[in-house]
């Protein structure tokens, strides 16, 4: 398969056109930002955290019946993912109340949210990613009301998944940011599920093992991304 143009560059990954039809290339990049780009730092390697927890995550969820844009890794920075037609959505699933949810709602840091709460804001950094409800996203025509029903249901599926699989290895998952598109009228996860969009605290120490640690200076950022992907995929490593 042949790289081709840059379709689209975000903030931390370029997607190329290949010379196959209906396939895409993912590169991961060393860049990092936060706080809607007010924040931004290159971080040598990091790439190779992301792409490497991104793609077990892909497997493990596709393993599990979770349809997912991920078709394999065509080498260690580079991931072959089905084109979608991507909504623009971020579908936040929480288990735990932390992050913005803190700042904005009576809710005290470290409450469990039983049954998680999801919160789905609309993908637009101009207007600073705003919250969205069932009714927006369907008065916007962003989704339907079927298919907001299988992105819900599926994203808690996801949530089930990963929460369970970073227990055993004592990660609480606290949070995460999903992104969906149709391929044709399938709905699928697309984007990334790595350490940048999610939050994970250590179940023993409460410890930050994820973004947060740059968002607010917690410590050596690359360190701990390191320490987390080698603990995520030891997860399934016999
Ligand atoms: P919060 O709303 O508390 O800022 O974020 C909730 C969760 O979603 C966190 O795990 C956070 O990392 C993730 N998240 C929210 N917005 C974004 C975003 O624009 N990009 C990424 N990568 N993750 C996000």
């Amino acid at each position: 398969m042949k790289q081709k143009k840059v379709l689209y560059a975000g903030k931390a990954k370029t997607v190329y056109r290949t010379d196959t039809k209906g396939k895409l290339i993912v590169e991961f990049r060393d860049d990092i930002t936060a706080f809607d780009g007010g924040k931004k730092d290159v971080l040598k390697n990091k790439w190779s955290y992301n792409a490497e927890v991104s793609s077990f995550f892909f497997s493990y969820l596709e393993e599990n019946g979770v349809r997912t844009h991920f078709v394999k890794m065509l080498d260690e920075r580079h991931m072959v993912v089905h084109e979608l037609r991507m909504i623009p959505l971020e579908v936040i699933v929480r288990n735990l109340a932390a992050g913005s949810i803190v700042r904005n709602y009576p809710f005290k840091e470290g409450t469990k949210l039983e049954p998680p709460v999801i919160v789905i804001d609309y993908k637009d950094d101009s207007r600073h990613d705003p919250m969205l409800n069932d009714d927006l996203i369907v008065a916007l025509k962003i989704a339907t009301p079927r298919e907001l029903a299988k992105i819900k249901k599926v994203a808690l599926e996801i949530n089930r998944l990963l929460f369970k699989l970073l227990a055993a290895q004592g990660i609480t998952l606290v949070d995460f940011k999903i992104e969906f598109g149709r391929k044709g009228k399938t709905i699928c996860l697309g984007d990334e599920i790595s350490m940048d969009s999610m939050r994970l605290w250590d179940k023993k120490t409460g410890e930050s093992l994820d973004k947060d640690v740059y968002r607010f200076n917690k410590g050596d950022v690359m360190a701990t991304y390191n320490r987390v992907a080698a603990r995520i995929t030891k997860t399934r490593k016999k």
